[in-house]
């Protein structure tokens, strides 16, 4: 979709690559609308990407179903974060277009668990190492399982 807000999707970007399988991801959710896995340069341990299966670019342009479906899903994996982090609050962040820090041009929700007193990491800074984003996602998908 694309209107005066928002230029078209791009089905290149790297998020659509990872829903088609072209580029691996640390997977901790998926169902038929939706699909979550884990970033890559985390801001915190189990930090999360919530996607719609459907194009979208961003906020602008998602129908209010594949919202909604990305919602619900965020609120799951917020809850999980909590229990397999030992965490006590959770961070969500969405941006939408250049202006507000957007750089990947697929719909994603950052879920982000917090421990009281910890500042977050940069944004996209440091990129985890694989072995402990391969644990941090079974953690979370235990806890999504529960
Ligand atoms: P933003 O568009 O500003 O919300 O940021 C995009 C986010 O995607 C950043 O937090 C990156 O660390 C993350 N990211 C970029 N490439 C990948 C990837 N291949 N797998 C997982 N996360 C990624």
């Amino acid at each position: 979709m694309s209107d005066k807000l928002t230029p078209a999707y791009d089905p290149q970007n790297i998020f659509a690559k990872i829903l088609r399988g072209e580029i691996p991801a640390f997977k901790v959710y998926e169902d038929d609308k939706v699909f979550a896995f884990l970033d890559i340069m985390p801001r915190a341990p189990g930090h999360t990407l919530v996607i719609p299966k459907a194009p979208a670019r961003n906020l602008l342009d998602i129908t209010p179903d594949d919202l909604a479906a990305v919602a619900v899903v965020a609120q799951k994996v917020a809850k999980a974060g909590l229990v397999a982090f030992e965490a006590d609050g959770v961070t969500l962040m969405q941006f939408s277009e250049p202006a507000s820090g957007q750089e990947v041009y697929h719909l994603h929700m950052h879920i982000i668990p917090r421990v009281d007193g910890v500042p977050l990491k940069p944004a996209a800074s440091i990129k985890e190492d694989m072995a402990v984003l391969a644990g941090h996602a079974e953690r979370l998908k235990a806890a999504l399982a529960a």
